[in-house]
């Protein structure tokens, strides 16, 4: 292997020439303490940056196996590095010269949740850091001085303060691991304890503003009330008291302002682990819980709606339903189902982002409007038998209609910020009317999910498929968007990336099994588990880092492709 001299003698060969010249440091270079390697460099100053790893070995680096030897603590230590190597880039960095992107060290930028990514990773062997650098340039000539700035001086204190165990905060490394230990330990007892969340005592739900997720500060403290406290003995944060929401139906309730969609939206990321300090530390939630809503405009394909629409007034078939641009009700329909097809075994779901028709239909209504002239079979009739046959539980906030009362088995009411559980009066409330309409209908709900995805769906070119991705919402493949803002437990731009390169993956590698829609995403996840989720990198091509998404986000996506060719 070459070492960090014969690099220093070739980057002055080039230095002032073309800038395609840079291609010529592709390889690897022995750092004394890492090993360099440039893995790919781009081909001009103003595309993508350039990929580029750092591999530590581990009899340098020394990070204790205790660490990392479970992969949930794995992935802890993977993100709480990534965190340091970014922290140390703006700390170590230095004024590199040049134009475009010259001189830009990146690496993935995490937010409050914990996700299992490709930018570090650790095993016995080694550490590896996977970046990008701006190869620095003069117009479209090579600055091989302020290169080698970075690589000198920039990159090995960078390496030396966030890779090496010597350096790193030992007591914050251990409390992180240690804490997702816990946060992991609670979510596996969520289910035999019979509950589908957890918020602990002290917890803070709300968030500094809408564009920013770090906790508000000031806000109120989540206390549990007396009948719904529930506690877990954790291994390293000792037992942590609060409130435990069982599974079947729980309302949310409570006038304007009161929090009600704050603690919705904290249970929905509930289903990640939260960095320390984030006040959502111990707010905990079943691993398939999927947030729900209306999304009119989206495209449906194949979807089976007849649970809750039949008769549409054209006469459209709503067993295997297809349209372009689907309405309030249509969409969050076709949301549940495919949500229920992924496997959910909890559904969220606010008033707030919810098409009424769909939720509820009251009697006055009712009287007024046959039977036979309402295509809708209210959600309201169904979140009972959902829960009582197929044990889906729902979490629903509705601040207007008590009609609920009767269907819920848990009332909670939000009051200036503070919960209180009014389970009972709201009992005593009740009409029984819908529980009437309820066993009037006598539903036998049965599910038989048949869908498969079509070769053909993604269509390869000469070049393979060009894929891109924009923010938390949007995946391009071949000029096609994917509309995801209604995907609401997505958190990190790079599991779209992740997403994108499944679908590309799953198109050539799948298709032909004859797996229904679910298992084909099945067959996904599990190859990723059996190679890792770097292994999905090379796939991808280009620049760009993975988080992993769940496989009810990758169904999302699908269902959201306007080109989903669907066999059922
Ligand atoms: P609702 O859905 O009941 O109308 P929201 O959840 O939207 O209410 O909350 C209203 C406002 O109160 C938001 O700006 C939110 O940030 C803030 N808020 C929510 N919970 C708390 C809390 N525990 N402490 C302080 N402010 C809070
Ligand atoms: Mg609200």
């Amino acid at each position: 292997m070459k070492n960090l001299e014969d690099l220093r003698v070739e980057l002055n060969k080039i230095d002032g020439k073309s800038y395609k010249l840079y291609k010529t440091l592709e390889g690897q270079y022995n750092f004394k303490n890492y090993i360099l390697s440039i893995d790919h460099v781009q081909g001009d100053p103003f595309a993508s940056p350039s990929r580029v790893r750092v591999i530590v070995k581990q009899n340098i680096a020394k990070i204790p196996l205790e660490l990392f030897k479970t992969k949930e603590k794995n992935i802890a230590l993977c993100d709480y590095l990534t965190r340091e190597f970014y922290y140390n880039i703006n700390k170590c960095g230095e004024k590199i010269l040049g134009s475009g992107k010259s001189g830009l060290i990146s690496i993935s930028r995490c937010p409050q949740e914990i996700l299992e990514r490709t930018s570090v990773i650790v095993d016995e062997e080694k550490i590896e850091a996977r970046f990008y650098i701006g190869f620095p340039a003069r117009g479209r000539s090579i600055l091989g001085r302020e290169l080698e700035k970075i690589l000198y001086n920039v990159l090995p204190s960078i390496v030396e303060k966030a890779l090496l165990y010597k350096n790193i905060n030992h007591k914050r490394l251990l409390e992180t691991v240690n804490l997702v230990e816990d946060q992991e330990y609670i979510r596996n007892e969520l289910d035999s304890r019979g509950l589908v969340a957890f918020i602990a005592n002290g917890s803070i739900l709300p968030r500094e503003s809408g564009v920013s997720s770090r906790p508000l500060k000031n806000g109120k403290e989540f206390i549990s009330p007396r009948e719904l406290e529930v506690e877990f003995k954790t291994k390293n944060n000792g037992i942590i008291k609060g409130m435990g929401i069982k599974k079947g139906i729980t309302l949310i309730v409570g006038g304007g302002y009161h929090g009600k969609s704050t603690l919705l939206r904290a249970l929905e990321l509930g289903i990640y682990n939260h960095i320390k300090g984030d006040g959502r530390e111990f707010v905990i939630t079943n691993r398939s819980a999927l947030k729900v809503r209306a999304e009119d405009g989206r495209a449906i394909t194949n979807t089976d709606i007849s649970l809750f629409i039949n008769n549409l007034p054209n006469g459209k078939d709503t067993i295997k339903f297809n349209t372009e641009n689907a309405s309030g009700s249509t969409s969050e329909a076709a949301n549940i189902v495919e949500g229920i097809e992924s496997k959910a075994e909890v559904i969220l779901i606010d008033e707030d982002t919810s098409a009424t028709n769909f939720m509820m239909r009251d009697d006055l209504m009712q009287k007024l409007v046959s039977k036979e002239k309402e295509p809708i079979t209210p959600f309201i009739e169904i979140m009972k038998p959902l829960y009582t046959q197929k044990q889906i539980s729902t979490i629903l906030v509705v601040g207007s209609c008590g009609d609920f009362f009767d269907v819920a088995d848990t009332v909670i009411q939000m009051d200036n910020y503070l919960v209180k559980d009014v389970t009972k009066i709201a009992k005593d409330l009740s009409s029984g009317a819908i529980i009437k309409r309820i066993n009037d209908k006598n539903l036998k709900l049965s599910f038989d999910f048949k869908r498969r995805v079509k070769k053909g769906t993604i269509e390869y070119g000469p070049k393979g498929v060009k894929v891109k991705t924009i923010g938390l919402d949007t995946i391009v493949l071949n000029r096609e968007e994917i509309n995801l803002r209604a995907v609401e437990q997505i958190v990190d731009n790079e599991q779209l990336n992740a997403i994108s390169t499944i679908m590309k993956w799953a198109e050539i590698n799948l298709m032909d099994k004859n797996l229904t829609f679910e298992k084909m995403v099945d067959e996904v996840l599990l190859e990723i588990d059996r190679k890792g989720l770097v292994s999905l990198e090379k796939i991808k091509g280009g620049s760009g880092s993975l988080a992993l998404p769940r496989k009810q986000e990758i169904m999302s996506a699908y269902n959201r492709y306007r080109k989903l060719k669907m066999q059922n």
